[in-house]
This record gives C-alpha cells, sequence and structure tokens, in this order.
C-alpha cells in the first residue's frame, strides 16, 4: 500500500511532474548552450589591505536565450548530476587559464591569480587532475597565478584521495583554497595536511560579524586558525566598510565582496586594477 501510495503521489502531483519535467529541460537547454556558448565567466576582484587587487574569482552565468541571465546557483547544481559539470568545468578552466595567458605580458596584469570553483564530482573525477595539467600546457597559462576554489564539505568524501590528487597539482604549482570555510566539519588534523594556501571564510560569518558575536568570534577564530597554519585567510560577502575595518582589525589578509566590486566583465576588472593599482 505504502509502494502504491508513493506511486500514486509520483504520478498525480502536478506540482512534482513539473518539476521534474523542468529539469529535464534545463538539462537539454544546458546541453545545447554549451554547444552554442550561451555561458560566460565574470570575475570579483580579490583586494588586500590596501585595497590593491591582487586577483579575482571567477563566477560562471548561463544567458539562457529566453530565460534571460541564469545563476550559477540554479544550475550547477543541475550540472553536478548530469555529468554536465565535467565539460563546463574544463571550459570555465580553459577560459580562466586564457585570460592569465592574455594579461601575461601587461606589467599591470600579469601578476593576478585568478581562482576557479571546482565542484565536487568534477574534483573526484579520475581525468580531473590530467585535465587541469592538459590545459594549463595547451594554453600556456603560469600555474602559480591558477587557484582552485574547494568547499569544506568536499573534504569529507575522500580525504585520502583528495590529498594525492591536490598534491600532484601543487607539485606543478596549481594553488588551492578552501571555500565558504566554517560552514562544514573539517577536522583540523588533516586540514593540516592538505596543501592549502588559502582559507575563505563563508560569507555568512562576514554579514553579521558586526551584530552577533557567535559570528564574530568564528571569524577571529578562522583568522587565527589561518595564522597557525600559515595559510592566507580570504573574506568574501564584504559588503561595507564598518565590515572590512572590523576584519582589518582582525588581521584578515584578503578581501572580496561587493564593497570593492559586484563580479564584473574582463573589461571592468582590468579598469577597476588601473584605479586601484594591483600590487
Ligand atoms: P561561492 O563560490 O561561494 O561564490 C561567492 C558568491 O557570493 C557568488 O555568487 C558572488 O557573486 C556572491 N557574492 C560576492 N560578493 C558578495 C557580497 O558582498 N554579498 C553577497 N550577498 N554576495 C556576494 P554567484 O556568482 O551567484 O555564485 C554562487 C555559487 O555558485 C558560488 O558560490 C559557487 O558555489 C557556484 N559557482 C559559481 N561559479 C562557479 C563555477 O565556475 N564552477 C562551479 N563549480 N561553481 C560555481
Ligand atoms: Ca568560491
Ligand atoms: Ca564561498
Ligand atoms: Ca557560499
Amino acid at each position: 500500500a505504502k509502494s502504491a501510495g508513493r506511486n500514486r503521489v509520483r504520478f498525480f502531483n502536478p506540482q512534482m511532474q513539473e518539476e521534474v519535467t523542468a529539469r529535464a529541460n534545463l538539462e537539454a537547454d544546458m546541453r545545447r548552450g554549451l554547444r552554442e556558448r550561451q555561458f560566460y565567466v565574470e570575475f570579483q576582484p580579490v583586494v588586500d589591505a590596501s585595497g590593491n587587487v591582487t586577483g579575482a574569482e571567477v563566477l560562471v552565468r548561463w544567458r539562457h536565450p529566453k530565460k534571460g541571465v541564469i545563476s550559477p546557483a540554479d544550475f550547477i547544481p543541475v550540472a553536478e548530476a548530469t555529468g554536465l559539470i565535467l565539460p563546463l568545468g574544463r571550459w570555465i578552466l580553459e577560459s580562466a587559464c586564457q585570460q592569465l595567458v592574455a594579461w601575461s605580458r601587461d606589467p599591470r596584469l600579469g601578476r593576478l591569480k585568478l581562482a576557479v570553483n571546482i565542484s565536487a564530482s568534477q574534483f573526484h573525477h579520475p581525468e580531473f587532475v590530467r585535465d587541469v595539467i592538459e590545459v594549463l600546457a595547451d594554453t600556456g597559462a603560469d600555474p602559480r597565478l591558477l587557484e582552485l576554489e574547494l568547499t569544506e564539505s568536499q573534504l569529507v568524501e575522500d580525504a585520502e584521495a583528495m590529498i594525492v590528487n591536490m598534491n600532484r597539482l601543487r607539485d606543478q604549482g596549481v594553488r588551492f583554497s578552501l571555500d565558504d570555510f566554517g560552514t562544514g566539519y573539517s577536522s583540523l588534523s588533516y586540514l593540516k595536511r592538505l596543501p592549502l594556501d588559502h582559507l575563505k571564510i563563508d560569507q555568512s560569518f562576514v554579514r553579521d560579524l558586526l551584530v552577533d558575536p557567535n559570528d564574530a568570534a568564528i571569524v577571529r577564530t578562522v583568522i587565527a586558525l589561518g595564522r597557525s597554519l600559515d595559510l592566507e585567510v580570504i573574506a568574501e560577502g564584504v559588503e561595507n566598510d564598518a565590515q572590512w575595518q572590523s576584519l582589518q582589525a582582525l588581521g584578515c589578509d584578503l578581501y572580496q565582496g561587493y564593497l570593492f566590486s559586484r563580479p564584473v566583465a574582463v573589461e571592468v576588472l582590468q579598469q577597476l586594477c588601473r584605479q586601484r593599482g594591483s600590487d
């Protein structure tokens, strides 16, 4: 009776049926979007304590022909579930590396680092490491200017395999940062074993830093942890000057957020670097 009930729900709940159809449509649209180059990337600057741009995070967008621009929060999960994250992720990586090469001869832009988000299913794919090395070789990008952002929750999956893969890329010069830090449950013992360069404090803690003592305590702890592990700490979601002042006082190293710039097209990023400097 139970399974019949479940079937009945599946077949006769029009809302569920709609969701399934919507997802299938989105997948088909995404395949076509990849072929027809509807995806593009934006860049959100990362600044140091003086406000100089040291690099940017690469964030993907999708210009859907009928629905307009779709947020990655809406299509990345579908891309992960369908395997489309592999071709999409590789394209994003290629775009980032090509951008690094385009900047490489410019005295102002040639030292900018680019951080690329990597999904768990992408990182755990057996060919991921080879792909990254191949893209670096094909484009000629300097691996030391490429940073891969992994989330803390990814660590939980298969820590040992992850450390091996990270080290193989680290041997090539690639850097790593741990994204959304503070939201997962990574144990400090293997945090020490990961070849990381940066910890990114999740924006949920930065948001209420000035009003919620618990968030302030978490931010302070992450900065202290970063210092003791010799990692630079990046605060994301910095939206106002008071937050920035407070993070600076706490000894944070790098900052990212609407206070400095929203994610923008490459031309706008370059303009910002000229205004704000990039050293
Ligand atoms: P994330 O990696 O945590 O990226 C930071 C998100 O915070 C971005 O949203 C960014 O636009 C937003 N943000 C930046 N500064 C501020 C601020 O001051 N205030 C607020 N409220 N938000 C701020 P976005 O671009 O919509 O991306 C959402 C998520 O989608 C990302 O979270 C990441 O998990 C995923 N994503 C984006 N691009 C890629 C990609 O190329 N590959 C993969 N695998 N995931 C991506
Ligand atoms: Ca990120
Ligand atoms: Ca983040
Ligand atoms: Ca986040």
